[in-house]
C-alpha cells in the first residue's frame, strides 16, 4: 500500500527525474529511504553522459545499497522511483538486498508515452554445453556436490 508519506518521496523522484531532463541527460530519477524516510542516495539516469548502458538510476542505488549498507539496513529501506524498474535494474535490486520498491508510472503507461522506453526484448540464448568442463570452477568455489 502507498501511503501519503510515500507519495511525498516518490514526488522527490519525479523531481530528480525532472532535474536530470533540465540537465541534458534521461528523464528518471531515483531515491533509496530508510525506513523513517530519511534520504540515503539520489541518482538520475546517465547512460548518454557516462556512456554507460548500466547507469539507470535504480541500479546505481542498488550498487550503492549493497556496498554500503547491511544485509539487515538494506532490507529495510525503499527505493523510489519515477518509473518502474527494467529487468536490468530488477535483477540488481533484488541482488542488492533493498526490501521494498515504490514507483511512479508503470512501464506500460511509459510505453504510452515513448514507444521506444520500456522494451526488453529476449536475448537469444544457446546452452546449456560442456556440463564436465563448466562445473569444475563452480565445484572448485562451492565444493562439489
Ligand atoms: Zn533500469
Amino acid at each position: 500500500m502507498i501511503t501519503a508519506a510515500d507519495e511525498t518521496l516518490l514526488r522527490r523522484a519525479i523531481d530528480i527525474a525532472a532535474a536530470a531532463v533540465a540537465g541534458g541527460d534521461a528523464p528518471y530519477g531515483s531515491l533509496l529511504a530508510g525506513p523513517d524516510g530519511t534520504v540515503l542516495a539520489e541518482a538520475h539516469n546517465t547512460v548518454r553522459r557516462d556512456n554507460d548502458i548500466s547507469a539507470h538510476p535504480e541500479l546505481k542505488l542498488a550498487r550503492w545499497a549493497a556496498r554500503e549498507l547491511d544485509a539487515e539496513t538494506a532490507a529495510r529501506t525503499t527505493l523510489y522511483t519515477s518509473c518502474q524498474p527494467c529487468g536490468m535494474c530488477g535483477g540488481g535490486i533484488v541482488r542488492s538486498g533493498i526490501g521494498r520498491v515504490v514507483y511512479a508510472l508503470s512501464t506500460e503507461q511509459l510505453m504510452e508515452l515513448n514507444p521506444q522506453s520500456g522494451e526488453w526484448p529476449a536475448v537469444a540464448q544457446e546452452g546449456p554445453a560442456l556440463l564436465e568442463e563448466a562445473r569444475t570452477p563452480i565445484e572448485a568455489y562451492y565444493g562439489p556436490r
